[in-house]
């Protein structure tokens, strides 16, 4: 196992800065296993337990370095810095805002767009969800502003469809009808406006796009707009 000093944990967490960590920890605010650990410099093993042994100013700890959530990603509030608007990083509490390594999101979901989207610090994990060779499928529900003409589930599944200023085809993808202007899409790439592009070049439009699962992780029904929730084992292995 790993190990940190505890300062250094701390401040990377997003608690404080070392040197406050310090006066903290000589003022009996941190705590191991009920005893106060007044000496910040000290190294402790990052074992999952710590979780609930390591315990600030009476608080359990905060997810440890290498954690993965869900957000119900609700409209109007961006994955990107770059665009205006609230940030979904806003909807984090405060101190996760401050962690190094920071949370980051895995992909991106539009400004309008609703539904599941994870996060994580944890770059390996992003990567082998977001790797196009890992085929993760992602389930899109589409509200059109047109009837579909009937076409639409062999041309997305043909993996010939090309899309404007792009070089490659896009790969085959799953079509399920709902009704006339409503269907479930599952797409295995995460190409930029993917789900609107591919309606866009049937001559349709989305009006409205919520994002239903990653792989086998479907966003619960009870998780509203704007709440997070923590992944846990079983969650991360129905991603894959
Ligand atoms: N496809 C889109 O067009 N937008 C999204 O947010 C996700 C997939």
């Amino acid at each position: 196992t790993p190990t940190s000093r505890l300062d250094r944990l701390l401040a990377n967490m997003g608690y404080a800065s070392r040197r406050e960590i310090q006066m903290l920890a000589r003022n009996g605010r941190i705590q191991l296993d009920g005893a106060a650990f007044h000496d910040a410099d000290k190294r402790i093993a990052l074992t999952p337990d710590l979780e609930t042994r390591l315990v600030v100013d009476g608080e359990a700890l905060d997810p440890l370095p290498g954690f993965a959530l869900m957000l119900h990603k609700p409209l109007g509030v961006t994955c990107s810095h770059k665009e205006a608007g609230p940030l979904v990083y806003d909807l984090l509490p405060q101190r996760w805002r401050r962690r190094d390594p920071a949370i980051s999101t895995v992909g991106r979901l539009d400004k309008e767009t609703s539904g599941l989207l994870l996060m994580t610090d944890d770059g390996k994990l992003l990567h082998r969800i977001i790797s196009p060779k890992r085929h993760v499928a992602k389930r899109y529900r589409v509200h059109l502003a047109r009837s579909m003409t009937g076409d639409e589930a062999a041309l997305f599944a043909a993996g010939t469809l090309m899309l404007e200023g792009e070089e490659k085809p896009l790969a085959p993808a799953e079509l399920e009808v709902v009704g006339p202007q409503e269907a479930l899409l599952e797409v295995h790439e995460g190409r930029y406006h993917q789900v609107r592009r591919m309606f866009a070049a049937t001559g349709n439009h989305v009006e409205a796009l919520h994002r239903e699962s990653v792989g086998g992780l479907s966003l619960p029904a009870d998780l509203a707009p704007g709440a997070i929730r923590r992944l846990d084992d079983a969650d991360l292995a129905a991603i894959f």
